[in-house]
C-alpha cells in the first residue's frame, strides 16, 4: 500500500486477545506519532482509555505491546492486524469491532494531500462478554446478520481530509457532513473516550481515479467520487422516492474532480463538477406482483408531495454558491438552479408515466407554495428508452446534450488552485480562500458551481448512470480545456508546440455541446473519454449492487466511443437478461434482509431489530482501579488479601474462607464514583454447590460513614460453577418510605394483580452518582458447615462523564447547561451562596436565608418535586389550596444536611392537591373509580410529582385503600393483552417518528413544529368540551376549557376543539393501520400535520395513548431525578456557585501548565474522580465542598476553598488514591485567604494500603508555621492580580524522605485552638483575626461564620498527592503445588453428601399465571425447586419518546429502576383452603435456560404447591422472533409452565441405579 505523502507512517491497528480473553486495541495513527491502547471491558464491552502516558499511551506500538503482555509472548492468544477501525458497538452479550484489513488507495494523493482508501477486505471481531444479559434468539440472529453486511469494495474513507463535502472542503475532517457518514453510530464509543480520530469516517459508494494524457501533453488526473446519502438507506423495493426524512432512495452525490499533478512547491490547478442522482422526490413505490413481469408503480394518494420542498431546500443549501462566500459576479440574480433530468418513459399506457405527471405536479406544487424563494426548479423530461428505440443511441445522446447545454453552462463548475504555503493567503481579490487545520497550504477558488443537475429514472440506476456519463463527459472536456489539457484530436495531431498556441478563437468554451455525436467522436482524443467511461461503468455497477444486489444493466452505451463497442453490445443483451432475473430474486428474497442490515449498521430502528440492547452499556467500577479496603482471610495462605476477587484476570478463581460457614464481608472501593446498578457474581465452588453463600446484603455509600442498606437478603440460587449471575440493585429507599411500605405489607391483603400495564407500586430508590463504597455481606446457607467459597465479584454502575465535564467538551459541556437549567427552575436555590466569597464581597443573603448555613450543601434535594406541566390545577380554579410561594418545592430528600423547616413549610401541598383530585373524581363518579378515572388520577399524581409511596400515604390519610385505585386491577383482564399490544405499538411508532425527525434535520435548518396538540393530548380531570363551535362534543361540562382553538378533523372534516381531539399518536396509529398488503408508502408517510377527533378514533387507541402517557410521565419523573442527582453530584465536587457561574469552558491549558509546574515531572495521583476521601469530612458553613480539595485545578471558583468548622481543631483526611502508587509527597495549595500564625496547621501524614489504622505508617510531621517565616508570601490574602492565570499558585510541598508504596494517604491537619493552650498572640495573628476594620485586613471570615468568625479554623484550597503509579500486576504467581494446595483441591473435588433428585409430580397446570403442582402422596417430600432462567428480554423501549427526555445523560431507566421479579411459593394452610406464602425468592438475572436451584426454608409437607410470579412483569417482553407481538399480557418467556421442577435431597447410595435417572 502506498504511503500517503505527508503522513510519516500508515495507520496500524493491532487487536490483541490475551490468555484471560481480554481484548486490547492498539492504534498507531498516521496523523500522530504515538500509540494508544484501548481496553475492551470483558464484562460490559465498554471501551476504556485514560489518556495516560505509560499506562495507555506509548511512544510506539512495540512499547504498548510489551506493556500489555509484560514482554511475554505466551500470554497472547490471538493477534489481528488491520489498517483502520471502522466501528465498534456493544450489542447485548457481544462486543463487535469492525476493522478494515485490506485497503486500496483509490485516490492516493488529492490536491493538497490526503489519500482516499477503498476498503477491499474488512472483518468483524465478535467478542463474547461476561454480562449475562438475556438475549433473544431473534436478536442473536440479527446481530449475526449485521456482521454479514457487505462492506468490501463499497465503502471508503480519508483519514486526513473531509471528503463528505464537495472538494475542497473548508471543514475539518473532524466535522463531517452527517448525510454521508455511514458509521456515525458505530463510532460513538470512540468519541466517548475522547478518541474520535481512531475510528475513520466511513462513506458508502464509489471512488476511483485515472491518469490520462494526450499525445505529448501534460497528464491530468480525473477522479470520480460518488457519495451515497444515508438519509434514506435501503434497497430497491423498500426505499424508493421520499421518506419522512425528506430524502429519496438511492440518492447519490457525484463529483468529477480533474487536476494536473505538479512537482513539489508548485501550485496545483484543479476543477470540479458536482451532480446528483436519486429516485423521484415524491411519495411513491413499486410492488412486485407474482402475476406480472413488471412491478406496479403507485403514488401515495395522501400528501404525495409532502417533504418534496424540504428535499430541494437541502439541495439548495448545499449547492448555493453564496454559501461558499463567492460574491455576486457570476451569480447575478442570487438564484440557485436545480435542474431535474427525468429519464422515465412518458408514453401513453406506460406505467412510469404516472410518475412523470406527479413529478411535474410536485414541482408546480412547490412553486405555488413559494417555500423556496431562492431556488429555481426546472424539469427536463427526456424519455431515454423510447428515444433509443426510435432514434438510436447516437441521436439520443445528441438530444441529451441539446437539453443539458444551457443548464450545465449556467450552473458551471468550481475551479481553483492549491497553494502549498499560506504565505500569500491575504492577497485579496474576488477569490475565495479555503483552508483548515488539516492542510498545510490553502485553496484559492476563482469560480464556483452554483446549483446542481439531478438525474433520475425509476430506480436511478441504469438510464441515470448512462445519461449522467454523457452529461459529465461534456463537462469533462471543458474541465480539461480549462486546465490546459487539450483533447482536440486534430490539434493534437497537427501541433506539438506549446499550449499557448491554442488560446485561439477556435477553442471556444463548451464547444462540444454543439457537436453531433460523430463530430464529437472525430474531433476528440478518445482515450481519456474511455477512461472516464470506465470509471462510470464501475461506479454504475457498485451503485446497482448496493441498491439491487446486482450489476448495472444497459451499460454498453457507455462504451460507445470504444473500439469494441459492437462486441460489448452483443454480450450485454445476454447479460441484461441474467441481471433482470437476479434482481427479481434479490428483490423478492433479500431486500428486507438487506434493509435490516443497513438500518442496524446505521443504528436506526434498533428498538425493533435489537429490542433489549443497551445504547450505553454500564461500567464495571470494581475493576482496574477498584480495590478491597479490608483484607479478607483465605484458607489458602498463598492467596492475596482477597484483591483477586475483583480481578478479571482470575475469573476462574475459587476463593475459600478460612473458617467454616463464616459470614464474608467485602468492603469494595470503586475505581470511580458512580450510581451502582448491578452486582455481578461469578458463582464458584467445587463439586458441591452449597459452599457458595445463599444470600447477600448490599450497602452503598459515598464513603464509609454514609453506608446505606440497598438490598437485604437477596437470594443467590445454587447453580453450576462459573455461572454469571446479575443481581439488579436500585438506590436506597428512604427510611420513611421503607417503614411505610413495611407497615402496609404487614396488613393482610388478598392477592394483588400483576402490574401488566405499569408498576403501580413503583418503589423509588435514590440516585447518587458519587457512590464510592460498596459493602457486600455474604451469608452461607444454614445447611452447610463447610468453608464458604466465592468467586469474582463485579459492581456495575453508571458514571458521569467526569473527564468531559471538567474539560467542558462534548457531552460534558451539554451537561453543564442542562444542570444549570435544573437549578434555574428553582428560584430560591439561586440566591444561596455556599462557597466562600472573596474578602469584601460578602453576600448578605447567606445569612438572611438562614437555612443552608449548616450544610452549604444539597439543600435543593427534592428539586424534582415541581409540577412538570405548566398548566396547574389552579388555572382551572378547581383547587383552592394555595401553593406556597416556594413553587411547591418539596424536599423529600433525606440527606442529613437538609433542613427540616423547608420540608415542613412546603410538604403536603402536592398531596393535598392530589386528594382534591381524588375527591373531585369520586364526587362525580361515585366512590368506586373506573379504569380510565384511575388512570387519570395516576397521571395527575405524576403531574404533581408524587411518588407511589407519597400517593399511598395521602390516600391512607383519608382512609382510602390505595389498591382500590390501582388501574392494573380495575381493567378487564381480557382487555389487557390488546391494550398492552396497542401501547407497545404506539411506543414503536413514536420512537420511529422521533428518529426520523432527528435524521431529517440533517442538512436543514432546524424546524419547530410545536403545536397545541401533543402526542397524547390527555385531558385533565374535569376538563371537557365546552366550545360552542366544536362539532364533536364529547362529554358535557359547564367548565370553561383552557383552549379555544378549533381544528378540523382530517378524517370526518368536523370542527373539533382541543379537548375533543385525539393525540398526535392516534394519527400515527391510523396511518399505520391503513397500510394494506405491500403498499407501505402510507406506513412511511408519517404526516403529523393533521389532527383527528376522538370520534374517528377507536377507543382502544385512546386507551393506548393514556397508558403510554402514564408510562412517559413515570419515565420523565425518573429522568428529572437523574438530572437532579447529576446536579447534586457536581455541586458536591465543585461547589454550587461554580455551576451557576459556569458559562464556557475553563482555561484548560493554563491549568494544565500550572499542574505541570507543580508536579515537576511526577503525576497527580489523587485527583477526583480517581481519588476520593474514605470518610465524611466536616466543613464550615459556606465552605467549598470537601471534595473540591481533590478536584482538578481548573474547576471551582477561584476564590472558594474548603474550611473546617471553627469548633474543630483537627481533621483527618483519608485519601484513597487512583491506583497503587509510589507516593513521594503531598502538595497543599494555600487558600486565597492565606495562612496566619494562628491558623497555620500542623500536618501529619501516614500511608497505608488497607483501612486499618494500626497498619498505617507515618511518613512525616510538618509545622506550617515554620514555613511561614521562610516563606512570608504564604501569609495573608492572595493578591488579586488581574489575570492570576498561568502563575503557580501558593503552595507547600511535603516531601517524603523515600517514596512510599501505598493505596491510601492519611493527612491530619491540626491547629491549636485559642484557649485550649497558652498560645502567645503574635502581632499578625491579632491583625488578621480580630481586627475587623476593613482597612486593616481582609476580614475573611466576617461574612460567613457569624459568631465564630473570630476563631481560627482549618482551611485549604487543594491537596495533591504526587508520585508515580505502579503497574498493577495481579497475575497469580504460579500456583504452588504445596501439600496445602493439594488438600484444598481434594476438598473442592469432594462430591456433596447428598444429591438432588426429582420429585415426581402428578399434575402440573397454570391457573391464571400461577403454576400449581400436585404431588402424589407416595413421592418424597420436596426440599426445593429448580427454575430454568426465563426466556424473556427487558426491552429498552417501553413508551413513546417524551419531549423532555434527558438525552444528554442518556441513562437507561431500566438500569436505574430495574424491573425485578420474585417468585412466591404457596401451600395450603393446614387443612383449610387458605393459601399461605411459605417463601419468596428474588430472581437473579442469568442467561436463558440456566438452571437455578432454590432450597425451601424447610421440607415441604404439602401435597399441593403454587408458584407465583410477582414483581414488575411489565418490564419484560418476548423476543420478537418468538412471537413478541402476540400481545399476551404476560410475556410467554415468563410462563412458569415446564420451567419448575421440585427436588429432594438423598444420598446417591440410597437410591442405587435409580439415582442416575432422576438426578436434577
Ligand atoms: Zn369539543
Ligand atoms: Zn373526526
Amino acid at each position: 500500500m502506498e504511503s500517503p505523502a505527508g503522513g510519516l507512517r500508515n495507520t496500524s491497528v493491532v487487536v490483541l486477545t490475551i490468555d484471560t480473553s481480554e481484548v486490547y486495541i492498539i492504534v498507531s495513527l498516521s496523523s500522530r506519532t504515538d500509540t494508544q491502547v484501548i481496553y475492551i471491558d470483558p464484562t460490559t464491552g465498554s471501551l476504556h482509555h485514560d489518556q495516560k502516558l505509560g499506562h495507555d499511551v506509548f511512544d510506539s506500538q512495540e512499547e504498548a505491546l510489551n506493556h500489555i503482555t509484560n514482554g511475554s509472548k505466551f500470554v497472547i492468544k490471538n493477534t489481528i492486524r488491520a489498517k483502520a477501525i471502522l466501528g465498534y458497538t456493544v450489542l447485548g452479550s457481544f462486543g463487535l469491532l469492525l476493522l478494515a484489513t485490506k485497503l486500496t488507495a483509490s485516490i492516493p494523493y488529492l490536491p493538497g494531500g490526503g489519500c482516499v482508501y477503498t476498503i477491499i477486505e474488512s472483518k468483524w471481531i465478535k467478542i463474547s462478554l461476561q454480562n449475562p444479559q438475556p438475549q433473544g434468539k431473534g436478536e442473536v440472529k440479527n446481530i449475526q446478520e449485521l456482521t454479514e453486511l457487505e462492506i468490501d469494495g463499497k465503502h471508503y474513507f480519508c483519514e486526513s481530509r473531509d471528503i463528505t463535502r464537495p472538494f475542497p472542503s473548508r471543514v475539518s475532517v473532524k466535522a463531517p457532513d452527517d448525510e454521508f457518514v455511514w458509521n456515525g453510530w458505530l463510532s460513538v464509543g470512540f468519541k466517548r473516550i475522547g478518541l474520535d480520530q481512531h475510528c475513520v469516517i466511513l462513506l458508502q459508494g464509489f471512488v476511483e481515479y485515472r491518469t490520462f494524457g494526450s499525445l505529448g501533453q501534460q497528464d491530468g488526473i480525473v477522479a470520480l467520487i460518488a457519495r451515497r446519502s444515508r438519509l434514506h438507506p435501503g434497497t430497491r423495493y423498500l426505499a424508493r422516492g421520499l421518506n419522512s426524512c425528506y430524502s429519496t432512495g438511492n440518492e447519490i452525490e457525484c463529483e468529477q474532480l480533474v487536476w494536473v499533478p505538479k512537482r513539489d512547491g508548485q501550485s496545483v490547478p484543479f476543477n470540479t463538477y458536482i451532480w446528483r442522482r436519486g429516485t423521484i422526490p415524491i411519495w411513491w413505490g413499486a410492488e412486485l406482483k407474482m402475476t406480472s413481469a413488471e412491478a406496479v408503480i403507485y403514488v401515495s394518494d395522501r400528501d404525495p408531495y409532502k417533504g418534496s420542498g424540504k428535499y430541494y431546500q437541502r439541495l439548495t443549501k448545499r449547492y448555493d454558491a453564496r454559501n461558499m462566500g463567492i460574491n455576486g459576479n457570476q451569480n447575478k440574480n442570487n438564484f440557485v438552479p436545480i435542474v431535474c433530468v427525468n429519464l422515465l418513459r412518458n408514453g401513453e399506457g406506460k406505467s412510469e408515466s404516472i410518475l412523470v405527471q406527479h413529478f411535474e405536479e410536485s414541482l408546480n406544487h412547490i412553486r405555488s407554495t413559494g417555500q423556496l424563494p431562492n431556488t429555481r426548479l426546472h424539469l427536463i423530461n427526456y424519455d431515454w428508452h423510447t428515444s433509443i428505440r426510435f432514434k438510436g443511441e447516437q441521436q439520443t445522446i445528441e438530444g441529451l446534450w441539446y437539453h443539458l447545454k444551457s443548464p450545465t453552462i449556467s450552473i458551471g463548475i468550481s475551479e481553483g488552485h492549491y497553494l502549498h504555503s499560506r504565505h500569500n493567503i491575504n492577497e485579496s481579490n474576488d477569490d475565495v480562500v479555503v483552508y483548515n487545520d488539516d492542510i498545510i497550504g490553502f485553496f484559492r477558488l476563482h469560480v464556483h458551481q452554483n446549483g446542481v443537475i439531478r438525474y433520475n429514472c425509476a430506480d436511478s440506476l441504469d438510464r441515470t448512470n448512462a445519461a449522467s456519463y454523457f452529461g459529465g463527459l461534456q463537462v469533462f472536456t471543458e474541465q480539461c480545456r480549462r486546465l490546459g489539457i487539450f483533447l482536440d484530436a486534430d490539434v493534437a495531431l497537427k501541433q506539438t508546440g506549446s499550449p499557448a498556441r491554442t488560446r485561439s478563437g477556435t477553442d471556444r468554451a463548451w464547444k462540444r455541446f454543439d457537436m453531433t455525436f460523430e463530430e464529437f467522436k472525430r474531433s476528440t482524443i478518445l482515450s481519456p473519454v474511455c477512461q472516464l467511461a470506465d470509471l462510470f461503468l464501475i461506479a454504475g455497477d457498485i451503485h446497482a449492487t448496493i441498491y439491487t444486489g446486482s450489476k448495472a444493466m444497459h451499460s454498453h452505451i457507455l462504451s460507445i466511443f470504444s473500439e469494441e463497442a459492437a462486441k460489448v453490445k452483443q454480450f450485454s443483451v445476454a447479460q441484461n437478461v441474467r441481471i433482470t432475473l437476479q434482481r427479481r430474486y434479490n428483490n423478492a428474497v433479500l431486500d428486507s434482509y438487506r434493509q435490516k442490515q443497513l438500518e442496524m449498521f446505521l443504528g436506526i430502528r434498533l428498538f425493533k431489530h435489537l429490542p433489549s440492547v443497551s445504547i450505553q452499556p454500564l461500567h464495571v467500577l470494581s475493576r482496574r482501579s477498584g480495590c478491597l479496603l479490608k483484607p479478607i482471610a483465605s484458607i489458602d495462605a498463598s492467596s492475596d488479601d482477597g484483591d483477586s476477587l475483583l480481578s478479571f484476570k482470575q475469573k476462574d478463581l475459587i476463593w475459600i474462607s478460612q473458617q467454616a460457614a463464616d459470614i464474608i464481608q467485602l468492603f469494595i472501593y470503586l475505581g470511580e464514583p458512580c450510581h451502582v446498578c448491578q452486582l455481578l457474581l461469578t458463582i464458584s465452588h467445587g463439586a458441591d454447590d452449597s459452599t457458595y453463600p445463599s444470600t447477600v446484603d448490599v450497602r452503598t455509600g459515598r464513603d464509609l460513614d454514609e453506608l446505606r442498606l440497598v438490598l437485604e437478603g437477596a437470594c443467590i440460587a445454587r447453580c453450576a460453577n462459573g455461572t454469571n449471575m446479575v443481581i439488579p440493585i436500585s438506590g436506597p429507599v428512604s427510611d420513611d418510605d421503607m417503614a411505610f411500605t413495611k407497615n402496609k405489607a404487614s396488613k393482610p391483603s388478598q392477592k394483588t394483580k400483576l402490574p401488566f400495564l405499569y408498576d403501580f407500586e413503583g418503589r423509588e430508590g435514590e440516585l447518587d452518582f458519587l457512590t464510592r463504597v460498596v459493602v457486600l455481606t455474604f451469608y452461607p446457607s444454614e445447611s452447610t458447615t463447610s468453608p464458604v467459597t466465592i468467586g469474582e465479584v463485579e459492581i456495575l454502575g453508571i458514571t458521569l462523564p467526569w473527564r468531559e465535564i471538567f474539560a467542558s467538551e462534548g457531552p460534558g459541556s451539554r451537561l453543564w447547561e442542562r444542570v444549570n437549567n435544573v437549578k434555574d427552575s428553582h428560584p430560591y436555590v439561586v440566591s444561596l451562596t455556599n462557597d466562600v466569597l472573596p474578602p469584601g464581597k460578602s453576600d448578605t443573603t447567606t445569612t438572611t436565608t438562614g437555612m443552608d448555613l449548616l450544610s452549604g450543601d444539597d439543600i435543593i434535594s427534592g428539586t424534582a418535586s415541581q409540577p412538570m406541566t405548566e398548566i396547574s390545577l389552579i388555572d382551572h380554579g378547581y383547587i383552592e389550596d394555595k401553593i406556597s410561594q416556594t413553587n411547591a418545592i418539596q424536599t423529600k430528600d433525606k440527606d442529613k444536611d437538609s433542613k427540616v423547616e423547608v420540608e415542613a413549610a412546603v410538604a403536603g401541598t402536592g398531596a393535598q392537591q392530589y386528594i382534591s383530585c381524588f375527591r373531585m373524581l369520586t364526587a362525580s363518579h361515585g366512590s368506586k373509580l373506573g379504569f380510565i378515572d384511575s388512570m387519570k388520577l395516576e397521571i395527575e399524581r405524576l403531574r404533581l410529582n408524587l411518588s407511589a409511596t407519597e400517593r399511598d400515604k395521602a390516600l391512607s390519610s383519608i382512609g382510602v385503600d390505595p389498591s382500590t385505585i390501582n388501574p392494573n386491577a380495575l381493567i378487564e383482564e381480557s382487555y389487557i393483552p390488546s391494550l398492552c399490544k396497542a401501547a407497545n405499538a404506539l411506543a414503536v411508532l413514536g420512537q420511529a417518528s422521533r428518529e426520523d425527525k432527528i435524521t431529517s434535520a440533517i442538512g436543514l435548518d432546524p424546524i419547530d413544529d410545536e403545536i397545541d396538540i401533543d402526542f397524547w393530548n390527555i385531558n385533565r380531570i374535569g376538563e371537557s368540551c365546552c366550545s360552542e363551535s366544536c362539532q364533536v362534543h364529547i362529554g358535557t361540562s359547564t367548565l370553561t376549557s383552557s383552549s379555544q382553538s378549533i381544528y378540523i378533523c382530517s378524517a370526518c372534516q368536523r370542527k373539533v376543539c382541543k379537548v375533543c381531539c385525539a393525540g398526535k399518536g392516534a394519527v400515527l396509529v391510523l396511518q399505520n393501520q391503513n397500510r394494506v398488503g405491500g403498499t407501505n408508502v402510507n406506513e412511511r408517510c408519517l404526516t403529523m400535520d393533521g389532527v383527528i377527533c376522538k370520534l374517528c378514533c377507536h377507543d382502544s387507541v385512546l386507551d393506548a395513548l393514556i397508558l403510554d402517557y402514564l408510562r412517559v410521565l413515570i419515565s420523565e419523573r425518573r429522568g428529572s431525578h437523574a438530572e437532579t442527582a447529576t446536579y447534586k453530584a457536581l455541586a458536591h465536587v465543585v461547589g454550587r456557585n461554580y455551576i451557576a457561574g459556569k458559562k464556557e469552558s475553563s482555561d484548560k491549558n493554563g491549568a494544565g501548565k500550572i499542574l505541570e509546574q507543580l508536579l515537576d515531572g511526577e503525576e497527580s495521583l489523587a485527583e477526583f474522580p480517581f481519588g476520593s476521601f474514605l470518610h465524611s469530612i466536616e466543613s464550615a458553613s459556606g465552605s467549598a465542598p470537601p471534595l473540591s480539595l481533590l478536584a482538578p485545578l481548573n474547576t471551582g471558583l477561584r476564590q472558594s476553598y474548603w474550611r473546617g468548622p471553627p469548633t474543630i481543631s483537627s481533621t483527618e483526611f483519608i485519601i484513597v488514591i487512583g491506583s497503587l502508587s509510589d507516593v513521594s509527597g503531598v502538595i497543599l495549595l494555600v487558600s486565597p485567604c492565606g495562612y496566619s500564625m494562628s491558623d497555620s496547621p500542623i500536618v501529619q501524614i501516614w500511608a497505608s494500603s488497607k483501612i486499618h489504622k494500626e497498619e498505617r505508617s507515618c511518613v512525616g510531621k510538618w509545622d506550617v508555621k515554620s514555613h511561614l517565616t521562610s516563606s512570608p508570601e504564604l501569609c495573608g490574602p492572595e493578591e488579586s492580580n488581574k489575570d492570576g492565570q498561568g502563575q503557580t499558585p501558593r503552595h507547600i510541598k511535603f516531601d517524603f524522605r523515600n517514596p512510599v508504596r501505598c493505596r491510601m494517604i492519611w493527612i491530619k491537619l491540626s491547629i491549636q485552638k485559642v484557649g485550649s493552650n497558652s498560645v502567645s498572640f503574635e502581632n499578625d495573628f491579632n491583625l488578621l483575626s480580630f481586627d475587623e476594620s476593613p482597612a486593616s485586613g481582609p476580614g475573611r471570615r466576617a461574612s460567613i461564620a457569624g459568631t465564630s468568625e473570630s476563631l481560627p479554623s482549618l482551611h485549604a484550597k487543594r491537596i495533591l498527592v504526587v508520585g508515580f503509579p505502579v503497574k498493577a500486576d495481579v497475575r497469580r504467581s504460579s500456583s504452588q503445588r504445596s501439600e496445602h494446595a493439594n488438600s484444598i483441591k481434594n476438598w473442592l473435588e469432594k462430591p456433596p453428601m447428598l444429591n438432588r433428585y426429582k420429585v415426581p409430580v402428578e399434575s402440573e397446570k397454570l391457573i391464571e399465571n400461577d403454576l400449581v403442582l400436585d404431588i402424589s402422596p407416595s413421592s418424597p417430600t420436596a426440599a426445593g425447586f429448580r427454575l430454568d432462567g426465563f426466556n424473556a428480554i427487558k426491552p429498552r423501549l417501553t413508551h413513546s419518546p417524551s419531549k423532555s427526555e434527558s438525552l444528554v445523560t442518556g441513562f437507561e431507566h431500566r438500569f436505574i429502576s430495574p424491573p425485578v421479579l420474585n417468585i412466591q411459593v404457596l401451600t395450603l394452610k393446614g387443612l383449610s383452603e387458605e393459601m399461605m406464602v411459605i417463601a419468596e425468592y428474588r430472581i437473579p438475572e442469568v442467561k436463558i435456560g440456566t438452571a437455578l436451584y432454590f432450597d425451601f426454608p424447610k421440607v415441604m409437607s404439602s401435597r399441593r404447591v403454587w408458584f407465583r410470579l410477582v414483581g414488575d412483569v411489565a418490564g419484560f417482553a418476548d423476543d420478537p422472533e418468538d412471537g413478541g407481538d402476540a400481545g399476551r399480557a404476560l410475556a410467554v418467556g415468563l410462563s412458569l409452565l415446564n420451567r419448575i421442577k421440585l427436588y429432594y435431597y438423598a444420598h446417591p447410595a440410597d437410591l442405587g441405579r435409580w439415582a442416575s435417572l432422576s438426578g436434577i
